[in-house]
């Protein structure tokens, strides 16, 4: 894993947004590597809560004691661990971060929810605490369908095809860019990623999804992959203080192409980089290289 440390004059280009990125789907799948393997078939011994968070429980704490935590798995932003009687949904928010060892220290006053298994403590941390820990019966129940039902397919899975996303582009008059950070097409494409593949793809952010042809779709398509799967490698890049559950702390992809790069020069034909706002949120591109 590529640890890229943050130096301070790398701090005066992230924008007031960056400042408050939220982990994205990179972030929550490191995240699920850092751990998911060393819990899974772990016994749960406690499960401890803090100060209340996004959503309530839904069941008992000590109704966990003595299930065995079967697989960890991901679905957009939720974190689904597999138990004995069905899952625990687990988000990260604006600002929660999930760390995984066999010795935790006492909690501060960030740290909201410890799950205590006989192999280590999984523990919630979430300064914000717009994160979530939430039971659910099942996947198909209603309780899990209200957070999970209407995301978009998995970006790095198999059931993103590029010809659907092309015929479901062809319905949307919004422009391209918000339509993809709407994430009911595709999920995890955010700000950063959804600017750096339209930037790889050649296509200028404000252009309506309904006008982008078959071709281009597919560069698209094979853009965002290309950016998730990269940035999953780097070991997530949005937040500065993003901290996996190895304990890994205060990485930031730095070779972004346009996002965070106003006025700096193209990394491929030294046009100075443009910043919009779309949507509330401020979009990078290169005027020269995606000119439509
Ligand atoms: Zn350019």
């Amino acid at each position: 894993m590529i640890i890229q440390r943050l130096r301070p004059s790398d701090l005066a280009a992230i924008d007031a947004e960056a400042a408050v990125a939220m982990p994205e789907l990179p972030e929550v799948e490191v995240t699920r590597l850092s751990f998911a393997d060393r819990i899974a078939g772990a016994v749960v011994t406690d499960l401890k809560l803090g100060k209340p968070l996004r959503w309530p429980l839904g069941a008992l704490p000590q109704a966990f004691c003595g299930q065995r935590v079967c697989t960890v798995r991901r679905r957009g932003k939720y974190l689904l661990l597999d138990l004995d009687d069905g899952l625990l949904l687990l988000h990260l928010g604006m600002s929660g971060s999930l760390n995984f060892a066999p010795q935790q220290p006492q909690p501060g006053p960030h740290d909201h929810m410890d799950l205590v298994t006989d192999r280590g403590t999984l523990r919630l941390h979430d300064p914000r605490r717009f994160g979530a820990v939430v039971w659910a019966p099942s996947e198909d129940s209603p309780e899990a369908r209200k957070l999970l039902g209407h995301l978009g397919v998995e970006p790095l899975q198999g059931g993103f095809d590029p010809v659907a996303f092309h015929a479901t582009l062809r319905k949307r008059s919004a422009p391209i860019k918000q339509v993809l950070l709407a994430g009911d097409i595709v999920v995890g494409v955010g700000n950063i990623y959804a600017s750096e593949a339209l930037f790889l793809a050649g296509i200028r952010p404000t252009l309506k999804a309904n006008k982008i042809s078959r071709p281009r779709a597919d560069r698209l398509h094979a853009a965002i992959i290309d950016v998730l799967s990269r940035a999953v490698q780097q070991g997530g890049s949005t937040l500065r203080d993003f901290v996996s559950a190895e304990g890994k702390t205060g990485y930031f992809q730095l070779q972004a192409a346009v996002y965070g790069r106003a006025d700096q020069p193209c990394r491929v034909c030294n046009t100075p980089i443009r910043s919009i706002v779309q949507g509330q949120r401020t979009t990078f591109y290169c005027p020269s290289c995606q000119k439509s």
